[in-house]
């Protein structure tokens, strides 16, 4: 049996490898000069390494850190305390750090000591951020939580807190989404919290011990040849050719014709819809493509001739065209010597886009010299604005249930892509794996007559967490009963 799979991305690759592993041929083409899709890196002209952006990973990707594992490339990813650091105007420094303390005091203590430091907010408010966040992420069952797709996050803050007191989660929404919180579905951000923050061991966050795409792409090639499988840069589909309910086959470059038993997309669903036969439209399945929005992103790389700073974690800042950054001369010493070289995810990137790159260059050096005084003095000796395979899609309310399955209603077509439906997040790394797992669990079922199960859920360690909600039920009517106890024996010694 053969497989044709289409996008050579986190999840094309991870589809190619677990469909070798069932002992299917395999045949991967890719549009673009390299593999690896979003999740990438080159060097430039210079030999510097340029990102496709920052991205970093967390605890919660087990399965991402199962197929590292088993590409024997898991300790690529370095891992950091938990904390992260909020950069403010005149270089005043405020942290989150989650202390190892149980579930929720790690990270009550953590909020609490960045009340401390923050300024760009009354404490009132920010104290009323960490009650609704407390509830927020311990209240909700899975489906109450499922029910929260509904409406965005803007909304369920407005319900839960005072005006503008979740500024403070304004950086991370905006670098993890790229979609502002008055547009993204609460689910989604909900979801993600309640993992990041469900322990101090969880709200680690992961880098890149490389550039993104040199610590796993190789391995994965690698990997596939030598099970045998062929794969092709430069091999764009152009169309899908459907006869008779099934995928007769696809055409490369607008002339190739390839052909298989299976087809697998890995592709985006901008790329998909572009090249499916009108029939399929006929289909509530494919239409749902057309639901998909784009979230534009860009990054930004500034090398400085010294150091800023000594923080090896993420940065946050408020109010600026970036918000989620990291130093990498501190994040990875070994590999960006000298001084120091900012990594910055550009976002919400829909009002910036259409700026020059010395335009955006402009806006961003001014307010890191703003945040960071010893930028002042120093001597930019480098930048480059990323524009290219950038974006998410826009994890909008009621986009989960738009999200493909990875089984279509074409007998021979699979999808997976971190936006095809998945529980794990909106979007992502974690997400792309986990789809390309269920894509290959699906397709042994189906074809091969075989269960297998490749994903794992993601477990941690609820601390006190079981006995918060019990305590807040039966822990008002219990000390009020206590009081009047206490009251009536009082009255009945007086009398
Ligand atoms: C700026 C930025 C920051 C991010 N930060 C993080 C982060 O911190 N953590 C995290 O987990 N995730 C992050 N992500 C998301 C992460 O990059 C993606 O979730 C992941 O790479 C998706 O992999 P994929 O294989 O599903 O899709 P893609 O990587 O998009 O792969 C699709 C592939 O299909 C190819 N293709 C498209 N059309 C065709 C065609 N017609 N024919 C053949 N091939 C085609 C594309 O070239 C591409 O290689 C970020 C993304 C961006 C853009």
């Amino acid at each position: 049996m053969k497989a044709l799979v289409m996008g050579g991305g986190m999840a094309g690759l991870a589809t190619a490898i677990n469909l070798l592993d069932l002992g299917v041929e395999v045949e991967l083409i890719e549009a673009d000069d390299m593999f690896g899709g979003r999740a990438s890196s080159w060097l430039d002209s210079d030999g510097d390494m340029i990102d496709n952006a920052l991205h970093v990973f967390f605890p919660y990707y087990v399965n991402l850190i199962n197929f590292f594992r088993k590409m024997g490339i898991h300790e690529n990813i370095i891992w950091k305390d938990p904390e992260f650091y909020y950069m403010q105007p005149g270089g005043r420094e405020a942290v989150l750090r989650f202390a190892n303390l149980p579930a929720p005091l790690h990270a009550a203590a953590a909020y609490a000591s960045l009340v401390k430091a923050y300024k760009g907010l009354p404490k009132w408010k920010m104290l009323c951020t960490a009650a609704a966040m407390g509830m927020g992420v311990s209240r909700y069952s899975t489906k109450q939580l499922d029910e929260l797709d509904d409406i965005t996050f803007g909304m369920w803050a407005m319900r839960m807190a005072p005006k503008g007191a979740f500024k403070p989660m304004e950086p991370g929404i905006n670098g993890l989404t790229f979609t502002p919180s008055y547009m993204i579905s609460a689910k989604v951000m909900l979801n993600w919290f309640k993992k990041v923050s469900a322990s101090a061991e969880t709200s680690r966050v992961g880098f890149a011990n490389g550039g993104l795409g040199e610590i796993w792409v190789d391995n994965c090639l690698d990997y596939i040849r030598s099970k045998g499988g062929a794969f092709e840069l430069g091999k764009s589909v152009t169309a899908v050719n459907i006869e008779n309910g099934k995928v007769k086959g696809v055409t490369v470059n607008g002339s190739e014709e390839r052909t298989a038993d299976l087809y697998v997309s890995a592709i985006s669903p901008y790329a998909l819809r572009r090249v499916l036969p009108d029939e399929c439209f006929k289909l509530e399945y494919f239409r749902d493509l057309w639901h998909f929005q784009y979230a534009p992103s860009m990054s930004l790389q500034v090398w400085f001739d010294r150091k800023l700073t000594d923080v090896d974690v993420t940065f946050f800042s408020t109010d600026c065209i970036f918000n989620t950054y990291a130093d990498l001369s501190n994040v990875l010493p070994d590999i960006f010597k000298g001084g120091s070289m900012l990594e910055m995810v550009l976002s919400p990137a829909d009002h910036i886009q259409g700026l020059p790159d010395d335009v955006i260059f402009d806006i961003a050096i001014e307010q890191i010299r703003e945040h960071f005084p010893l930028a002042r003095d120093a001597e930019v000796r480098k930048w480059k604005v990323v524009r290219e395979r950038q974006g998410v899609y826009r994890a909008l309310p009621g986009m989960e249930r738009h999200r493909p399955y990875q089984r279509s209603p074409y007998d021979n077509l699979y999808l997976s892509g971190d936006y095809t439906k998945t529980h794990v997040s909106s979007g992502g790394m974690e997400a792309a794996i986990w789809t390309a797992n269920h894509c290959a669990e699906l397709i042994a079922a189906d074809k091969l007559d075989r269960e297998m199960s490749l994903n794992e859920e993601f477990r941690y360690d609820r601390g006190l967490m079981p006995f918060i909600k019990p305590a807040m039920r039966f822990g008002p009517p219990l000390a009020a009963l206590a009081l009047a106890a206490t009251l009536v024996r009082k009255l009945i010694k007086r009398g």
